[in-house]
């Protein structure tokens, strides 16, 4: 096993106990410890909040939506906002890469930051750019290259131009 694929294993192990398919017609509401499990274990979390990883996270509220698209979070108390067919269906590294970047949006609502300030745009927006920066932070840790890295940041709404200056702000080269 490369060291790469040991992290990925290690990864997927995160998500093991995930409860894939829940059932219920409305949102869900669960508490980020007891669905993704061991995350207070992982390195980069506990760069995130420090000695305070445990019991942040032990509080966070996870809101399993039937919103389409991935993640976020809610900008009137923190919580974690998760669209379900993202996690049923979505990549696990994806979602582990996103899980990192909301997490540092969490601390920067903790902080009294604001999360969506509109004078920005999402790309140039200070608090978007350190949570992408943390994550991709990781990413490199985890042996992905820049070619996977650049497919991560790509989402369908962003511009060619906006990806290049998230790209370049975030330190991954654009062929
Ligand atoms: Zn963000």
């Amino acid at each position: 096993m490369t060291a790469i694929e040991y992290t990925m294993f290690r990864i997927l192990r995160l998500f093991r106990k995930l409860p894939f398919n829940i059932l219920g017609v409305g949102n869900q509401k669960v508490v980020f410890t007891e669905f993704f499990k061991g995350f207070e274990k992982v390195d980069a979390v506990k760069g995130i909040f420090g000695e305070k990883t445990d019991e942040v996270l032990s509080h966070l509220t996870v809101e399993i939506s039937w919103i389409m698209g991935y993640m976020y979070v809610d900008g009137s108390d923190g919580h974690l906002v998760i669209s379900k067919g993202y996690l049923n269906s979505g990549n696990k590294t994806d979602i582990y890469l996103d899980l990192i970047h909301e997490l540092c949006h969490v601390k920067q609502f903790m902080e009294g930051k604001e999360l969506f300030d509109p004078r920005y745009d999402y790309v140039d927006r200070p608090t978007e750019i350190e949570a992408y920066r943390y994550c991709v932070q990781e990413a490199k840790r985890l042996g992905l290259s820049d070619e996977r890295i650049r497919c991560y940041l790509w989402t369908e709404w962003m511009g060619e131009d906006d990806f290049r200056r998230l790209a370049k702000s975030v330190n991954v080269s654009v062929a």
